[in-house]
Parts: structure tokens; C-alpha cells; sequence
């Protein structure tokens, strides 16, 4: 099971410190929340536990109130920009075969678009 240290070559863990500058849009102790380097959508951004832990199903079962904060915040970034009202995707890309390229907890919120309904 993952304990959350921080791990030194982890892109978010970097972000988390300050090492690497993104455009933070929340905060509180236990998540951070930044815009998305390669936005996928009009508001594209990722909500982490500020503790490392490989992906969200991990997180879960290691510590499930960063998993319940993570998507709480979602919610708050949801009304902050603006989106919880025209509906918004979360995303958790688990594992590489899924697409996950950092492997550090995170959900993706998405939205501003109407052409952001998926088949699913
Ligand atoms: P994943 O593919 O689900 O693991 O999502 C990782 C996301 O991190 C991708 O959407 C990337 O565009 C994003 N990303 C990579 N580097 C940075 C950065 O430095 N700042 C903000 N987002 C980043």
C-alpha cells in the first residue's frame, strides 16, 4: 500500500512543492488544483491529493478521505469556474494502458463545452 511520501522524481509531487510553476486555482491542505499544461477542454483542471500515491484506486484504499477530498474540490473547481451548472466530466486515467502519463493520484475536470458528452 502507498504511504504518501513524497517522491522525488514525480512531476506533481515537484508542483505540489513549488519546484515547477503551474496556475493553481485551489488549495487547501491536503489538495492542490491547477490548470492542465495541455487543456482538453475550455476548463481543464487537475485536482491531487498533495500526498503521493500512484492513482486514485490506490489513494482510495490508502487513504479514502484525500480520495472523498479529491472529488470535493472537483466540485468546488466545478463552481468556481463556472461549470457546475452547464455539467462537467471527471476523469481518473488508471494506468498506462489507460493513458495515465503521471503516475500521481489526480482527476481531470473537464468541462465549458458542449461537445463534452462521451459515449459513456
Ligand atoms: P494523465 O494522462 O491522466 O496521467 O494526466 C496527466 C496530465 O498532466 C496530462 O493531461 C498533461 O497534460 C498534464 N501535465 C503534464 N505536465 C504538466 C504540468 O507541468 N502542468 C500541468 N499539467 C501537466
Amino acid at each position: 500500500m502507498s504511504d504518501g511520501t513524497p517522491v522525488p522524481d514525480c512531476l506533481f509531487c515537484k508542483i505540489i512543492a513549488r519546484e515547477i510553476p503551474a496556475e493553481v486555482v485551489r488549495e487547501t491542505e491536503t489538495t492542490l488544483a491547477f490548470r492542465d499544461i495541455h487543456p482538453q477542454a475550455p476548463t481543464h483542471v487537475l485536482v491531487v491529493p498533495k500526498a503521493h500515491h500512484p492513482n486514485a484506486a490506490a489513494l482510495a484504499v490508502a487513504a479514502p478521505d484525500q480520495a472523498a477530498a479529491i472529488l470535493a474540490e472537483a466540485g468546488e473547481v466545478a463552481a468556481q469556474e463556472k461549470i457546475a451548472e452547464s455539467g462537467y466530466r471527471l476523469i481518473f486515467n488508471t494506468g498506462a494502458g489507460a493513458g495515465q502519463t503521471v503516475f500521481h493520484a489526480h482527476v481531470h475536470v473537464l468541462g465549458g463545452d458542449g461537445s463534452l458528452h462521451g459515449t459513456l
